[in-house]
């Protein structure tokens, strides 16, 4: 009888997951298997299921179209047990515990040897183009992808794998920068909030955050934030100016729509610069002559690279990161935990959890 490993797999978009068996992959060359023993459940599990990501005006995003093959183990959060290295891999050992880089690409391109497999042109990310970590195994393509967790709640670690590194990544755009110049985070959800708890242990002191909900802007103020602006008001751009006694240098939208696009681009500094990380959708149209007059600089955020996860897990390390609230969920209830999430009626992070930890 040949070994088995389960998942809790895309079927059909749209419909329930499904508990089916798999092959138990064979580890071949540089890869390592792991046992997974947590994995975050993330807004992006939800585009994936439904197959396509909604574009606004522009239409859809299908995701079917893109390479993406059911059955699909979604999950890409994962913090697993090291099982069984393939032949060439080292630097780990069965039993390790370790948090699994899932934005992988080729391994062979300039920017996979440079450690920048998120921009590898032929992305292979677990949990979106192969099986991720709704199942009891998975396998890293490489023992540099997998980060020793050290004093972090794995539960905990396995976030720093997406939203941790996407907003450390961004926040790493804009340094340096003087400790008291205004950073302004438009967004003070689960991403806004982790990224001022990165400022503050990064030494940080001012810090805006902009949002249109009165309960999300009190959070940010609780997490450290020194003002707060609503993201409703008439001219945003001139509310951010305010509440930042000047124009700011730096702007990190985590939002990213239209709207909150253009008031960031008309409120910053000269030499300023926006980071996007948001994926709410829309267009900006921009004043070009206003580029280089003002000096100012746009730059798209997507994930981060191997080396912000170590450096994140190094910053985590002594409870010097404020966790997320997390709340786990058994990984045979993955099916639930997604519903719960589209039905927006999780505060924080689900993380699943395998029986065995
Ligand atoms: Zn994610
Ligand atoms: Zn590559």
């Amino acid at each position: 009888m040949t070994a088995t490993m389960k998942a809790w797999a895309v079927v059909e978009n749209g419909a329930h997951l499904e508990e089916i068996d798999l092959p138990m992959p064979e580890p071949k060359g540089t890869e390592v298997l792991l046992e997974v023993t947590h994995c975050g459940v993330c807004h992006s599990d939800l585009h994936l299921w439904d197959g396509y990501y909604d574009l606004g005006s522009a239409g859809r995003y299908n995701i079917i179209q893109r390479g993406i093959s059911l059955p699909l183990a979604l999950g890409h959060e994962i913090v697993g047990r090291v099982e069984k290295l393939g032949p060439e891999a080292t630097g780990v050992k069965p039993g390790d515990l370790r948090i699994v880089y899932p934005w992988i690409g080729c391994g062979e391109c300039a920017r996979c040897r440079a450690e920048q497999d998120n921009l590898c042109p032929k992305q292979r990310s677990l949990g979106i183009y192969q099986n991720g970590g709704f199942a009891t195994h998975v396998i890293a393509a490489h023992p540099r992808h997998l980060i020793d967790p050290g004093d972090l709640d794995p539960a905990v670690g396995a976030t720093y794998a997406c939203s941790g590194i996407t907003v450390f990544s961004a926040v790493k755009k804009l340094m340096p920068i003087a400790p008291d110049a205004p950073i302004v985070l438009i967004g003070a959800g689960g991403l806004g909030l982790s990224a001022i708890g990165v400022l503050k242990a990064l030494g940080h002191r001012t810090i805006v955050s902009v949002d249109v909900s009165a309960e999300k802007r009190q959070a940010a103020e609780r997490a450290g934030a020194t003002a707060t602006v609503d993201g409703k008001a008439e001219r945003l751009d001139k509310a951010i100016i305010a509440a930042c006694n000047g124009q700011p240098e730096a702007i990190i939208d985590l939002v990213n729509g239209s709207g909150t696009a253009r008031a960031a681009f008309a409120a910053l500094a000269k030499g300023g610069k926006l980071i996007m990380v948001g994926l709410f959708g829309g267009e900006l149209k921009l004043p070009l002559p206003f580029m280089p007059t003002r000096a100012l600089t746009i730059e798209g955020s997507f994930v981060g690279t191997p080396g912000d996860l170590r450096e994140l897990v190094a910053l985590g390390q002594g409870g010097k990161l404020p966790p997320m609230p997390i709340e786990t969920i058994p990984s045979h209830d993955a099916d639930t935990a997604l519903h719960r999430l589209k039905n927006g009626k999780v505060t924080g992070r689900l993380v699943l959890v395998t029986d065995s930890v």
